[in-house]
């Protein structure tokens, strides 16, 4: 680990591989997690689309972690059909954006000092034509995030607004037109990241140990033969997906940016790792619902269980739905007709 971040600072950056590698490491260990927005998300875009001065100015502390960083794609009526967004970057004539509209489900941006959006550029071009990536300072005058709580209780989430937001045209990154085009490489490497090999492995090799202390008749739970069959397809599923991302992985250390196969990483990560969580509210049992309704009855090193899995319903849904990573495969991949 200490070499991979060491190689890091040689190169000025994470490669792809080495920051997976870390990644995995992390979650396997179950340290707390990096955020992935700079590092994972628009540090490698900028490595790939950035001009020199926003590599210098932004990659650095990218790197050190001492700027953080959040999302803004979706809009109140653009999620799945994230090229209707509205949010708009006109030009003022003297060298900046006037930025104004709303984002939606900006994770953790009331702790962002900067933002990446998507914001249209251009309102008279096509959907995707009109579109320019910008980065965007959090302290901008007339940009505000208003966190609202999600049913577990956390404010992880704001509605980001832009009102007369001025930001200079420097922190357009490509061309005022190509947003779409950066957009779709960020996202993926968000899918192949929402992989989450090593949350997974972590996550059942947990569920082992849960079940070998969880009696049943008077016997461990890890003798039942039922569970123990769905113990070993959880990680046969898991070693599948882990050869895949190690394919991907190794595509990207040739140089090639994720392509849409990124969304197969994504489903089969996604769903893994809600089985996971679905088995473990298994072998707890009844404790589980008594996690929502009488604090105390279930032990402490159990209470991880029934929120992380409300919390990994949402993995099917953010970084794209699953639905729409279906189409992707279906057209980009297997070549299939739209209809
Ligand atoms: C935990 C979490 C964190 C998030 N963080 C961020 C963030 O930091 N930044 C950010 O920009 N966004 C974020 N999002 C938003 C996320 O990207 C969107 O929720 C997602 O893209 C879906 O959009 P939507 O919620 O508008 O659903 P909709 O687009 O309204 O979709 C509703 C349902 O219809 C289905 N559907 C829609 N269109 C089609 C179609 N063409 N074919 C088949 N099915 C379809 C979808 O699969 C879904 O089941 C986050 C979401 C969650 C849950």
């Amino acid at each position: 680990m200490q070499g991979i971040i060491a190689e890091a600072h040689e190169r000025g950056f994470l490669t792809a591989n080495a920051l997976a590698g870390v990644m995995e490491e992390l979650e396997l260990s179950g340290a707390p997690t990096l955020s992935p927005f700079g590092l994972s998300m628009v540090g490698p875009l900028l490595m790939q689309f950035g001009s020199d001065a926003q590599k210098k100015r932004f990659l650095p502390k990218i790197l050190a972690g001492e700027e953080v960083w959040c999302q803004g794609y979706s809009e109140p009526n653009a999620g799945s059909d994230l090229a209707s967004l509205k949010l708009r970057a006109e030009d003022d004539g003297k060298g900046n954006f006037v930025m104004n509209g709303q984002k939606t489900w900006t994770t953790y941006a009331q702790y962002a000092d900067w933002i990446f959006c998507l914001a249209r550029t251009d309102p008279s071009a096509k959907k995707q034509e009109g579109i320019g990536f910008i980065l965007v300072d959090m302290k901008t005058p007339g940009v505000t995030a208003k966190p609202f709580l999600t049913t577990g209780g956390t404010p992880a989430f704001s509605e980001t607004f832009f009102e007369n937001a001025v930001v200079p045209k420097d922190n357009l990154v490509g061309p005022l037109r190509g947003g779409w085009t950066i957009a779709k490489a960020l996202l993926g490497h968000e899918r192949t990241l929402i992989a989450a090999v090593g949350q997974s492995a972590r996550t059942l090799r947990r569920l082992k140990r849960l079940a070998s202390q969880t009696l049943s008749n008077g016997k461990s739970l890890l003798e039942d033969p039922g569970l123990r069959a769905k113990l070993a397809r959880m990680e046969v599923k898991l070693r599948s997906l882990e050869m895949a991302n190690y394919r991907a992985l190794a595509s990207a250390q040739l140089g090639n940016a994720p392509g849409p196969e990124a969304s197969i990483l994504k489903i089969r990560g996604s769903e893994i790792l809600q089985q996971c969580f679905e088995l473990a509210m298994e072998i707890i049992g009844h404790d589980s619902l008594a996690w929502f309704n009488e604090p105390g009855v279930v032990p402490a090193s159990e209470q991880w269980i029934a929120s992380a899995f409300n919390y990994t319903r949402a993995t099917t849904i953010y970084g794209g739905s699953n639905e729409i990573q279906k189409n992707v495969i279906a057209k980009l991949i297997l070549g299939l007709p739209s209809r």
